[in-house]
């Protein structure tokens, strides 16, 4: 299919881009990897008549370290998030979840900024982000201003971002010593979409016990969500098999599981609960220190 005809822009300044977005208002669309944006118009459910093109904008891509943060700029793409030396030393999960979005194409133009503000349901990186305890900063024309990924996703394809903002980084903290992280997800065959998707970070006090944890899950229902349940009851104990898995029995317990084609509600909850206990147990394995 092709799309209805639109104009294109390509500002050089956020400020200029964030002029013409507040100007043009729901005409507009901000284009990012357009790996989710350009599928919709070609299929007509999205029919911009102007496309603002990100990514001449310099200081929007690219990550570093501040102090106890790792900064990620909206349009760091995912393999550059996979690939990233610094990420896979401070931020192992943000690599191990990369890896596995779509194909090498995908990943060589899909952005981490695009797909969070996309929020679709079954993406991967909320997942990542909200085990993560991420903030997400965004430009307006009110100035600055800073959310946690928890208070960000609202449902499918909605996020609290507003319509003039732009999303311009993402900070998530440096994980120290004794961390452990994994992401493991059923997929989708033709897409590499979630049908459930797990991450788990946590750290392990010198004793063992679990001093911090965070689970975020996509795919299992209308938004990713971080499993509270299952940290407390994880928070200041000793990992056992045991513990773990009673805690991960109880992931879907209250959410209202997605039903559609590729999978029942009933096997979205039990692959939900299944990837939850993996996940924790290979991310426990990890910060023991027996595989960095
Ligand atoms: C074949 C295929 C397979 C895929 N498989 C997977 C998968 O396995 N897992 C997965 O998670 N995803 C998958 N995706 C989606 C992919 O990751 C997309 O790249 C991502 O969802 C959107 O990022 P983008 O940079 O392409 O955004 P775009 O398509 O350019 O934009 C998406 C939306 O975000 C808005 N936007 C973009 N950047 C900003 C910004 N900085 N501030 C405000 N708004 C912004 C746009 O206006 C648009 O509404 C797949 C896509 C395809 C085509």
């Amino acid at each position: 299919m092709i799309p209805a005809s639109f104009d294109y822009i390509a500002p050089a300044t956020l400020d200029e881009a964030m002029r013409a977005l507040a100007a043009h208002g729901e005409e507009a669309k901000l284009l990012a990897g357009g790996h989710s944006l350009l599928p919709l118009m070609k299929l007509r459910l999205a029919n911009p008549k102007l496309l603002i093109d990100l990514s001449r904008i310099p200081g929007l891509s690219g990550i570093s370290q501040q102090n106890d943060k790792i900064v990620i700029g909206a349009l760091t793409t995912h393999y550059q998030l996979e690939s990233s030396p610094l990420i896979k030393k401070l931020s192992p999960l943000l690599s191990q979840t990369a890896r596995v979005i779509g194909d090498v194409q995908v990943r060589n133009r899909g952005t981490i900024g695009g797909s969070l503000i996309h929020a679709d349901p079954c993406a991967d990186w909320p997942a990542a982000i909200l085990a993560l305890n991420g903030e997400l900063r965004l430009s307006g024309p009110k100035g600055l201003r800073s959310l946690a990924a928890e208070d960000f996703f609202l449902g499918p394809l909605t996020t609290a971002i507003e319509p003039a903002e732009i999303l311009t980084e993402i900070r998530v903290p440096v994980s120290p010593r004794r961390c452990g992280s994994a992401y493991l997800k059923m997929a989708q065959q033709a897409s590499g979409f979630a049908i459930v998707g797990v991450a788990a970070w946590l750290r392990v006090g010198r004793q063992g016990r679990c001093e911090d944890i965070g689970v975020g899950l996509t795919g299992l229902s209308a938004k990713p969500f971080r499993a509270r349940a299952v940290e407390e009851r994880l928070r200041g104990n000793k990992l056992t098999p045991k513990l773990i898995e009673a805690s991960a029995s109880e992931v879907a317990a209250g959410s209202d599981p997605l039903e559609d084609l590729h999978a029942s509600a009933e096997y979205r909850a039990h692959l939900a609960r299944v990837f939850t206990s993996r996940a924790i147990q290979e991310a426990a394995r990890k910060a023991g220190g027996r595989n960095p």
